[in-house]
């Protein structure tokens, strides 16, 4: 059975806050936060209204696969970046698993002659490759963040989150008219 973490809105504003505190610890002052579609969206947005930059760039990345079931390799389908010449760039994403993403989307910022490239995530999974630069907690269960737990219940129907009934009823409704 799988095990699932909620955190709640609380819980991801502390992720922030203490990434971005050990960011300043460091004296990492990014001048660039790339967005990893679509988890690392809002963490990103976050993070820039802290960091005090008003541009994100980013890149859509899509690992197929559902709860606790790997494919073989990250995709990238398109890159909205630009100006990362010289730049100290932050790289956002909400989880880290196999950090498979997180390898896939530096090989690509790196292409842009960044002059640093650092990588955040809210959670990392204990068994990921690639140790995120900057992670809130360690987390070893399938995490239902607030801006995706519709995907997730898609596809695991018995997922603990609330309001299910209203979200299928409606998903229902849009997925007939246009199939
Ligand atoms: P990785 O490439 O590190 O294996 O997986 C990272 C990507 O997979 C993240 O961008 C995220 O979209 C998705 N992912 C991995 N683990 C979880 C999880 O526990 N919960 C959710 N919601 N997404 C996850
Ligand atoms: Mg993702
Ligand atoms: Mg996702």
């Amino acid at each position: 059975m799988v095990e699932f973490f909620n955190p709640t809105w609380e819980d991801i504003e502390e992720q922030i806050f203490k990434i971005a505190k050990r960011m300043a610890d460091d004296s990492f002052y990014p001048d660039a936060i790339v967005a990893i579609l679509t988890g690392g969206v809002i963490p990103a947005k976050l993070f820039a209204d802290i960091l005090n930059m008003k541009n994100i760039k980013y890149i859509d990345i899509k690992f197929y696969r559902d709860v606790n079931q790997t494919e073989s390799k990250p995709v990238i389908k398109a890159v909205y970046v630009n100006d990362l010449e010289n730049k100290k760039v932050l790289v956002v994403d909400d989880v880290s698993d196999t950090g498979e993403t997180l390898e896939a989307v530096s090989n690509v910022i790196s292409m842009f002659s960044p002059k640093t490239i650092r990588t955040a995530t809210l959670y990392v999974k204990p068994w990921s490759r690639k140790i995120p630069d900057y992670f809130g907690e360690e987390i070893g269960k399938w995490i239902i963040f607030p801006w995706d737990k519709w995907d997730v219940v898609r596809s695991n129907p018995e997922a603990p989150v609330s309001k299910k009934e209203k979200y299928f009823e409606l998903h229902e409704i849009f997925s007939r008219k246009r199939s």
